[in-house]
């Protein structure tokens, strides 16, 4: 079904989330009835080994008895991760706003018109949900997500309280310009962010625990998040010019290298002319860590060439987002 100015796109990626679909799509259409919405959702179904691609298929089959909304699915041959279901979400989206939610029905569909309206009369790029209070164990997951977020807000300067929330809204433009990508569901605020989108605000959800399966991610998602962090944070610095960084402290090693040897050289001269007695260079360990550090400067120098060299040949290079151009 096709419909022309779509309202709303809601994603909803998800991995063996079979007895959770009926129940949130009945609960969707419910708010989205209520509320006039034209919609579509869309289910992307992360190589589940349970039967949602089946209930899905109902789904879509009973949703054309509807006239204001579609459900439409996308199924991997194998599990990839979220970001991926998010990313193929993204790109078949047509809403003129995208909402992104879980399919273990802890997102509120309830919370939907107000995301809206924040994107389309506030003029919010992106609005992320705030789970103030959760239904999650305390241990594994409310309190590493403190945490988790306190970093975030330092590193990102974005100040939003639960980055990783599954529920979020986005206007359309947003989605088709960034590109999640690995594991960076967790940091879209931020892509959206570095693309230059940055009227990013926040709206306290209601969260609800989870009724059915389990949860997908381990405590490793902290260890992952920490590390994916700091690739963003590199990349959004340097990664269009990476001999700034390996330049720079590869010219520093090497400086500091190359003066260490001439001192230790100098003392040694030093020594020999005034006839007084001082260990062989070769036995010195300043002499051994000046050496070692020069050539760790000229490593990282030549890795910060070859970086340039790889983004020479990037199709990306030249990728820059245009808002608005007079001819
Ligand atoms: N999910 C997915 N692919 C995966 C893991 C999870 O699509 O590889 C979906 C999952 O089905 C759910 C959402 O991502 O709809 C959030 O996962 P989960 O509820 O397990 O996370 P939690 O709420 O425990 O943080
Ligand atoms: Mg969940």
């Amino acid at each position: 079904m096709q419909f022309k100015n779509m309202d709303i796109s809601i994603i909803v990626p998800l991995y063996n989330e079979a007895e959770s679909l009926p129940h949130l799509y009945e609960w969707i259409a419910r708010v989205m009835k209520e509320n006039k919405f034209s919609y579509e959702i869309i289910f992307v179904n992360d190589g589940s080994i349970d039967n949602s691609w089946e209930v899905i298929s109902e789904l879509s089959e009973l949703s054309r008895q509807h006239s204001d909304g579609a459900v439409r699915g996308i199924c991997f041959r194998r599990n990839y991760g979220k970001s991926a279901a998010l990313y193929h979400g993204f790109k078949a989206a047509q809403g003129d706003v995208v909402i992104t939610m879980d399919a273990d029905l802890q997102d509120s569909p309830d919370e939907i018109p107000e995301l809206y309206r924040m994107i389309q009369e506030e003029g919010y790029d992106l609005v992320s949900g705030w789970k103030q209070k959760r239904y999650d164990n305390a241990l594994t997951k409310n309190l590493p997500s403190k945490l988790f977020n306190a970093t975030a807000r330092y590193v990102t300067g974005i100040q939003l309280h639960d980055m990783n929330c599954g529920l979020k809204a986005y206007r359309n433009e947003v989605v088709k310009n960034i590109e999640v990508f690995s594991e960076m569901h967790r940091y879209i605020p931020y892509l959206a962010k570095n693309a230059g989108f940055t009227k990013i605000g926040e709206k306290v959800v209601q969260h609800r625990k989870r009724e059915f399966g389990s949860s997908k991610f381990g405590i490793n998602r902290f260890v992952n998040g920490y590390l994916d962090l700091m690739t963003l944070w590199f990349l959004n610095k340097f990664g269009k010019q990476p001999m700034h960084f390996f330049g720079l402290v590869g010219s520093l090693m090497f400086a500091i290298g190359f003066i260490a040897v001439v001192v230790v050289g100098g003392m040694k001269l030093y020594a020999l002319s005034n006839h007084v007695s001082a260990m062989l260079v070769g036995v010195n360990p300043y002499f051994h860590i000046a050496i070692l550090m020069m050539i760790l400067g000229c490593m990282l120098f030549l890795a910060g060439f070859l970086a340039e060299l790889v983004i020479r040949n990037s199709p990306s290079r030249n990728d820059y987002l245009v808002r608005e151009e007079i001819k």
